[in-house]
């Protein structure tokens, strides 16, 4: 009787194709994808093996030569076959996310026993022969136990689609059909097999049930991100709905760089994502020094997650290290000032939370909430932060503000030193919430546009400050204007200058009474509604002044080009005066905007000091805690009638 080889041929080109796509796909990183290599591998190898021995074995009584190759590549092919579906078992506790139930040792001893009792039959049959015999006259022979061989690979591949079909939750319907659509065709090859021994099926119908899970489970585009060479954003949130379902205790490690969007502007994408690739390996390289079981995640571009395993890891003394390392000089092709900056948030998982959205919220947010100046918090004390919050009630707290009218305006006013008295004011919004108190617009606003409802503060905003003008005489109190701060979306309406005519026909106020505050990344997101709305209102006399220069990169050359006339350097440019650098900084930025003719204003100006350098460099107008805060409309007229009569 002769075996028709052609199926188990086949198979091996199957098995080579796969294993190149493995690699040609990058599909090397991770456990699963580690199991599902040696998968293959260990099924070529059986192949191989078994074709060698059939062909060994076709012309009876075999020769030496023949003898001995039939013999190794029997065993070759046993062997193969029995690792193989040990590893289809691992495999599956692998891709559920389950693999921490088989960490113990223990534990994977016992589920070994089955394996190693089947080797000890192996291993013995050279002088049982009860599984097959191998001899000069009748070549290969199955022996009377060889249904044991098929029964302990029945078991563990049953109880691998068993344990699958109890995680089936953990993955997609279309991954466990292709899981179970496996098992059921190099089983049903098998059986063919078993009873059927001339046709070699059991190979090709392996290989086929694994171009199933090279298309439909192990997708690298759903998991990896190549660009930098890590797992990907979607990845992440895979893995954390199976840790969330799991409950499997877990490190979730958040890191943000809060320059990233600036650094990318100005590196380029391409550049930018080199660096973060480096990145990743470096954070990839400590990790792994340090002994953690972890997977490194980015979402474009300015996060990377890190999911350790290792519940007793010690992640701040692993970020300790990773800053030292990170603020060594000469880092590759990087100058100092071409860095980002991380932030780092650690969340024992579901300890500290056990809410998806929250935990994914706290990912993009943490680092607006945590203390200025710190550069790791863990996920306990940040909760604990007031900040944290507010910005978690937002929703809550900007609609009961909206529908219950709750803002407010205050005025914070600005010291001109030519003329030695106040000659102008900055209107700033301000919200008391019953539950939370005062609530920093500079938590609100930046909300507020992302959830559409700027417009309505905005509106208000502009409404409240032409009604405080048209109640006060600006004049009399030696006011030239008002600043009023405009948000991106606020300078993107196309009926903003109808607006702004409106109000003040409705108020009797004239456009020379307000100030427009932009920001240099207003004017850089969206170029030209802005220069039209820019135009229109200039042409109505309103004007306009330049706010935060000197946060993100700022460029000379545009801010020349702006219709404006005032300049408002940010109070970070201030704050860093206290040092040799910042000083110098603060006197050339002066130097450069009086020689394109700009006005200065320089905000939170806080001590004596500072006022004096600024005005000896020149600085036209202070704003900053040095004379008021911000004041309750009433109290500001007050301290103008005060201050500005002297
Ligand atoms: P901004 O427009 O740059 O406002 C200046 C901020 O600096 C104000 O914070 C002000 O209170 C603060 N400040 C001024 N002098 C000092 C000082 O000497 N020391 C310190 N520590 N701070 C000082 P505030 O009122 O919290 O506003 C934060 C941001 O919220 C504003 O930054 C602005 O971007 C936004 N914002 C405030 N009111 C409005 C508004 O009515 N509309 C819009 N669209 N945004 C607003
Ligand atoms: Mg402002
Ligand atoms: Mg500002």
């Amino acid at each position: 009787m002769h075996t028709i080889l052609y199926f188990d041929v086949c198979s091996v080109p199957i098995f080579i194709m796969i294993l190149i796509t493995v690699f040609v796909r990058k599909m090397t990183k991770g456990m699963t994808n580690r199991f599902f290599i040696a998968l293959i591998t260990l099924s070529a190898i059986a192949a191989v093996s078994d074709v060698i021995m059939e062909l060994s074995c076709r012309t009876l009584p075999l020769t030496d030569l023949r003898l001995v190759l039939a013999t190794v590549f029997i065993y070759g092919y046993y062997f193969g076959r029995a690792v193989s579906i040990m590893l289809y078992f691992f495999f599956i506790f692998s891709i559920t996310g389950t693999w921490y139930r088989v960490r113990a040792a223990s534990v994977r001893m016992i589920l070994m026993i089955p394996f190693a009792v089947h080797m000890l039959f192996y291993i013995t049959n050279p002088f049982t022969g009860v599984i097959f015999t191998v001899t000069a006259e009748n070549g290969y022979q199955r022996g009377p136990l060889i249904g044991i061989a098929y029964a302990f690979s029945m078991l563990y591949a049953l109880a691998g689609t068993v344990y699958l079909l109890m995680c089936r939750k953990f993955l997609t319907r279309e991954k466990i059909v292709s899981l179970v659509a496996l098992y059921v065709l190099s089983m049903a090859g098998a059986i063919v097999q078993f009873f059927f021994p001339q046709f070699l099926l059991e190979l090709i119908s392996a290989a086929l049930s694994f171009i199933l899970v090279i298309l439909f489970v192990l997708r690298p585009e759903e998991i990896s991100d190549a660009s930098v060479g890590s797992l990907s954003y979607s990845a992440y949130r895979n893995e954390l709905k199976k840790i969330l379902l799991t409950k499997q205790k877990t490190q979730v490690v958040s890191i943000r760089f809060i320059n990233a969007y600036e650094l990318r502007a100005y590196l380029g994408q391409e550049k930018y994502l080199a660096y973060i690739a480096h990145i990743i390996q470096q954070i990839n390289l400590l990790f792994h020094k340090e002994g953690a079981y972890f997977d490194i995640y980015y979402e474009d571009p300015a996060n990377i997650y890190i999911i350790i395993e290792n519940k007793n890891y010690d992640v701040y003394d692993c970020v300790k290290r990773f800053y030292k390392e990170f603020t060594r000089k000469s880092e590759k092709g990087v100058s100092s000032s071409e860095r980002v900056i991380p932030k780092v948030c650690r969340i024992v998982v579901p300890d500290d939370v056990n809410d998806f959205d929250e935990i994914i919220r706290i990912g993009h947010e943490f680092a607006d909430q945590m203390p200025a100046n710190t550069l790791y918090i863990e996920a306990p004390e940040l909760i604990a932060s007031k900040d944290y919050l507010v910005v978690s009630h937002m929703d809550q707290i900007l609609n009961k503000a909206i529908q219950e009218h709750r803002f407010e305006m205050y005025y914070q006013p600005i010291y001109s030193f030519e003329r030695g008295k106040f000659v102008s004011a900055e209107a700033l919004i301000r919200l008391i919430d019953d539950e939370y108190g005062f609530v920093s617009p500079g938590l609100f606003i930046p909300a507020a546009e992302q959830k559409g409802v700027i417009l309505p503060i905005g509106d208000f905003v502009l409404e409240d400050v032409h009604r405080f003008i048209s109640e006060n005489d600006l004049d009399a109190l030696g006011l030239d204007y008002i600043e009023i701060n405009l948000s991106v979306a606020q300078c993107l309406q196309e009926e903003l200058p109808t607006k702004l005519e409106l109000l003040g026909e409705k108020y009797g106020v004239s456009p020379d009474k307000i100030n427009l505050e932009i920001t240099e990344t207003t004017y850089e997101n969206i170029g030209n509604v802005m220069d039209i709305n820019l135009q229109v209102l200039s042409g109505m006399g309103y004007t306009f002044l330049l706010d935060d220069y000197g946060t993100g990169y700022s460029n000379m050359q545009r801010v020349s080009r702006l219709p404006l006339k005032i300049v408002k350097l940010d109070k970070s440019l201030v704050d860093d005066m206290g040092s040799d650098d910042g000083m110098l900084i603060m006197r050339n930025t002066v130097k450069m905007m009086k020689d394109i003719d700009k006005e200065l204003v320089a905000e939170g100006v806080e001590t004596k000091e500072d006022l004096d350098q600024l005005k000896s460099m020149g600085c036209n107008f202070i704003q900053g805690f040095y004379f008021s805060k911000p004041l309750p409309a009433k109290d500001f007229v007050e301290f103008l009638k005060k201050h500005n009569s002297a």
